[in-house]
């Protein structure tokens, strides 16, 4: 079956692997709800390029991932504008690193609200509509994070380790419906949450950008390069196929390597 003509939410689609993947997805023929926040002339020319590359319809939810009311929003706003929400990617996520005893409050309560909660309200708010229709795909941006931990990083590799266990929750419940549920776990992936965490950890480790990026991010890398947003978000269609419909529950590694060490 083609994915031409379904419809895909994905959040935290203004940059880096969300972007990546809205635009893969509406390669395939899919309307796209795009998600995030950005300059809204930044994100209004992203829109309209989907548009204009690959002749499907594209929307923008503003939607804050931190909000339940308004996560719930976007998918109602996705049911209005598109007809349906058959694809949700969860895929918004922030970092901050530091040690633990010293991690802010505040940003704690934000990661697992945006990296995990985000998600689980997405998918609350757009499970009946698939059932309903007897197919979807629900794909979440986990990372080898939420497999492995590293120092610094307590709300996130917490956030992504609980991203997996509500994947696989939802992926029995919703398994006889002809809905699948899966992670993918990203190694370190060249975007602009990576590049924003390089002036912290120089910080926290007291190492130079230099030494960050080789002996920090790509040292638990065996390959020693960092993966593309394309090849993650070639992943995500390949799960929304049919070839895919028994791959449920999976986390599924793009990483170099760096989770088999
Ligand atoms: P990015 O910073 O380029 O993109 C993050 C997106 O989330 C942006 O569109 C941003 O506007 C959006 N966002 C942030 N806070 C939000 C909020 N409160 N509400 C709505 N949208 C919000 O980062 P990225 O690297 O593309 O990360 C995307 C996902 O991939 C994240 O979940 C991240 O944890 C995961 N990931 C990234 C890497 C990597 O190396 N880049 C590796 C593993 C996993």
């Amino acid at each position: 079956m083609s994915l031409k003509s379904k419809n895909a939410v994905v959040t935290g689609s203004t940059s880096g692997i969300g972007l990546a993947y809205a635009r893969a997805l509406a390669a395939e023929g899919v309307n796209v709800q795009i998600n995030g926040f950005g300059k809204p002339e930044d994100i209004e020319t992203e829109r309209k390029k989907i548009e204009a590359d690959f002749g499907v319809k594209a929307t923008y939810s503003p939607a804050d991932m931190t909000k339940p009311a308004e996560i719930a929003g976007m998918v109602q706003q996705a049911e209005k504008e598109l007809g349906s929400v058959d694809i949700l990617i969860n895929n918004a996520g922030i970092q901050f690193v530091s040690p633990v005893d010293e991690f802010p409050v505040d940003k704690w309560d934000q990661i697992i609200a945006i990296n995990m909660s985000s998600a689980f309200h997405a998918m609350r708010a757009a499970i009946p509509g698939m059932r309903a229709r007897g197919w979807g795909r629900i794909i979440s941006t986990a990372s080898a994070h939420s497999l492995v931990a590293s120092p610094f990083k307590s709300a996130y590799v917490t956030a992504k380790h609980g991203l997996v266990g509500l994947t696989k929750t939802v992926a029995l419940e919703v398994a006889t419906h002809g809905v699948t549920a899966n992670c993918i776990s990203p190694g370190y992936v060249w975007t602009p949450l990576v590049e924003n965490q390089i002036p912290d950890t120089m910080k926290a480790r007291g190492l130079t950008r230099e030494q960050v990026i080789n002996d920090v991010l790509l040292d638990a890398q065996p390959t020693k390069q960092f993966v593309t947003v394309d090849q993650v978000a070639a992943i995500a269609v390949f799960l929304c196929s049919d070839a895919a419909s028994q791959i449920t529950g999976a986390n599924i590694s793009v990483d170099g390597g760096w989770t088999a060490a």
